[in-house]
């Protein structure tokens, strides 16, 4: 490599945290940034006993202390991975999809269905939301559940304080375990539905549909990673998980652990027993507790899991 190819590669790693305030497919696209703002504008002014203004939004600790810089140095690090790791195997999703695709054709023919491209697109939209979120809930159960894996997750949840970057916060081991799943799902259903659709949808439409990511994000999914408590009526919060709900998710009091694992459904925690609601929770610290101290800095949230495991 030479140096204009490794100042390349260092652009482009720096370039795509600022690319995703500028990507309507992101959660932190300043789109969604704002009107996150809004509904914590809403939050703010009914909630009774408020906190001075620009303490609720401007507080120097939430957005320039310990945990948000550790934060922030692991967007710019899982950039690197995912420029180095990730982005070579992403193309195995048209991959897998083609192949599923062809299987079909193949061992039952060409596919009979007379459904319209429009129908094929919703139902495709649907299964992709449902069974992805079904997918990620899993996963998270199993890192929750699992010893070796929680060490890994354990990065995720060492944050004392919440900020939409928050969700990006998490161990490179567990990036690449979310990727895995995002390439086998998306390219699995994407390969059934793509026979189904019998030549009338292009692979690269399917790809492309995620209206419901767009109202999932425009709705204040950035809130989920803050100290806003919007919550739902009651009985949504058994359907969708609202952000106070993932807010408990990050508390640090053992009776709130492994909760609400959902990623946007939370029928999948009614499911499993693992459902809180927030009429049921007042107060909230976020952290490990204890153990905050092992994750105090970037180094640490790296190292840590290897070096528990190895103890
Ligand atoms: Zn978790
Ligand atoms: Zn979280």
């Amino acid at each position: 490599m030479n140096l204009s190819e490794l100042i390349d590669l260092i652009l482009e790693i720096v370039q795509m945290p600022i690319n995703y305030l500028l990507s309507p497919s992101k959660r932190i696209f300043l789109v969604y940034l704002l009107t996150s703002f809004l509904l914590a504008l809403f939050v703010f002014f009914r909630t009774k006993e408020k906190p001075a203004f620009k303490k609720y939004f401007l507080s120097k600790k939430r957005w320039f202390g310990s945990s948000a810089i550790v934060d922030y140095c692991l967007i710019f690090f899982n950039s690197a991975v995912k420029v180095f790791v990730i982005s070579p195997f992403l193309i195995f999703a048209l991959y897998i999809a083609e192949g599923i695709n062809d299987y079909f054709i193949e061992t039952i023919g060409p596919s009979e269905f007379a459904l319209s491209s429009t129908t094929i697109i919703i139902v495709y939209t649907i299964t992709i939301v449902v069974v992805n979120d079904f997918f990620s809930f899993l996963i998270h159960y199993f890192m929750h559940t699992i010893p070796f894996l929680w060490e890994f997750h354990k990065i995720h949840h060492s944050a004392t304080t919440l900020t939409p970057f928050t969700q990006y916060r998490i161990h490179p081991i567990e990036l690449i375990v979310n990727n895995i799943k995002g390439v086998v799902v998306k390219g699995a259903i994407t390969g059934v539905f793509l026979y189904l659709a019998n030549g009338n949808v292009s692979i690269v439409t399917f790809l492309g549909v995620n209206i419901f990511n767009f109202m999932f994000y425009f709705l204040g999914a950035n809130l989920r990673h803050s100290h806003v408590k919007l919550k739902y009526f009651s009985f949504i919060e058994n359907i969708l998980i609202s952000p106070f709900q993932h807010q408990i998710h990050h508390s640090s009091k053992k009776e709130h652990f492994d909760t609400n694992l959902g990623s946007r459904f939370a029928f999948w925690d009614l499911l499993f027993g693992t459902l809180i609601k927030s009429k049921n929770v007042k107060e909230l610290t976020f952290g490990l507790g204890d153990e905050d101290k092992d994750y105090n800095s970037f180094s640490k949230n790296l190292t840590s899991p290897f070096r528990k495991l190895f103890n």
